[in-house]
């Protein structure tokens, strides 16, 4: 370079190195990361080349990258979708997905059991544009009572946060369907190792990545699954919201999807067993799992969920409720107080103080989450050191 230092700063390495990097006899064994906010022309014909989608290429990372185009390849065959999008987070990826599908004036069924920041978007934000939300209990899969004329969506979860219900999403689909309506579920929980919600048909899956798809409490993500002509209609508005995720954690999503049906498989496996043991305890008054076949989920799950897999997750009410349940947090030694879920470790949420904490108390214990009710994300230790951590603090607590 002839110019001068700070001119030669900028037009040295990156640009020669990608062309390079196209043209050579070998490529990459794993997609690197493109951080990079927007790419470059040779001619302008090639821009308009690519707004029209007359040719391959990148514009701008808000729109679309490498990284977040390779992750929702692997996301959209996971689940038997058409395509993929993915967000920066999992209340990004679900916000939008139903604001694609509503407009002011219009009405959504949702089951009452949610994810907190998505029941505070229903109830609370919605509300702002006129769009209006009956919470009910759809699990067996009827909304006729509760559709009106201007009912657009049905919202509901695989696998319900915090008590486990698992609603009949087949029944749902067909009665959405009947009436024109779509059917989003949040399958953060279940993931497609343990349930694929479009197979059962509904219209579109989301995803918290945070959690399993993630798995390392590592990044924030989230994701929506889908037919293509679903998918398009969202991705304007990940477009004009803003959501896309960033190369680094799109990256760092690839990665970890390549372990999912491994990793769920052992939370599962293993959360199965934490839950026999935990139901037949005397300091135990409920267990919340629908693995089990005391739940009354389990005949709903059993039908629609692969390979006899329960997912990771389960709650438990104590005997002595919040007394007890302050007491077991203090004697636990590796199992944590963390209000997330989906790590590689055992770890525990206090549904009452974390993810439900702003549904009114009345609300709560009406729905069934108790004061001292904890939820365990059962990680991929050997289940026996589990379980025997869990039973020596039930013996030190009172
Ligand atoms: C965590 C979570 C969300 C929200 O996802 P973020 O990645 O935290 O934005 C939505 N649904 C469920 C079931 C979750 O667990």
């Amino acid at each position: 370079m002839s110019g001068n230092l700070s001119t030669n700063l900028l037009h040295t390495g990156d640009a020669k190195f990608a062309k390079r990097l196209s043209g050579m006899a070998s490529i990459p064994e794993t997609l690197p990361i493109y951080l990079t906010s927007v790419f470059a022309f040779e001619n302008a014909s090639d821009v308009d080349a690519i707004y029209e989608k007359d040719a391959d290429g990148y514009i701008y990372s808000r729109i679309a990258s490498p990284n977040a185009d390779a992750v929702s390849e692997i996301l959209a065959a996971a689940d038997g979708g058409d395509k993929a999008l993915v967000f920066a987070s999992g209340m990004a990826a679900i916000t939008t997905a139903i604001l694609a599908f509503v407009s002011a004036g219009d009405h959504i069924i949702s089951s009452p059991v949610l994810y907190g920041g998505v029941q505070d978007f229903l109830s609370n934000e919605l509300t702002r544009f006129g769009i209006g939300v009956t919470f009910a209990d759809i699990l067996d899969g009827d909304i006729s009572p509760y559709v009106q004329a201007n009912t657009k969506l049905v919202y509901t979860e695989t696998i319900c946060n915090p008590l486990m219900e698992v609603p009949d999403i087949a029944a749902l689909a067909a009665s959405a369907r009947e009436r024109g309506l779509t059917l989003i579920v949040d399958n953060t929980f279940a993931t497609p190792v343990v349930a694929r919600p479009l197979k059962l048909g509904a219209d579109a899956v989301v995803y918290s990545a945070t959690k399993y798809l993630g798995g390392h409490s590592d990044i924030v993500g989230g994701a929506v699954v889908g037919a293509a002509s679903i998918i398009d209609r969202i991705k304007r508005l990940q477009i004009l919201y803003g959501g896309i995720i960033s190369p680094h954690d799109a990256w760092l999503l690839s990665r970890s999807l390549r372990t999912l049906d491994l990793r769920v498989r052992r939370h599962s496996e293993s959360a199965a067993k934490v839950a026999e043991f935990l139901r037949s305890h005397p300091k135990a008054e409920r267990v919340f799992y629908p693995g089990l076949a005391s739940s009354p989920s389990h005949e709903r799950a059993k039908r629609q969920f692969e390979g006899e897999l329960y997912g990771g997750m389960l709650s438990v009410d104590f005997k002595g409720d919040e007394k007890t349940a302050l007491s077991l947090i203090g004697a636990l030694k590796t199992i944590a107080l963390v209000p997330s879920l989906a790590g590689t470790a055992t770890t525990l949420s206090w549904s009452a103080r974390a993810s439900h904490r702003f549904y009114s108390r009345e609300d709560r214990l009406k729905l069934g989450i108790t004061d001292g009710q904890l939820r365990f994300s059962v990680g991929l230790e050997d289940a026996g050191d589990i379980i025997s951590e869990l039973s020596s603090a039930l013996e030190a607590c009172q």
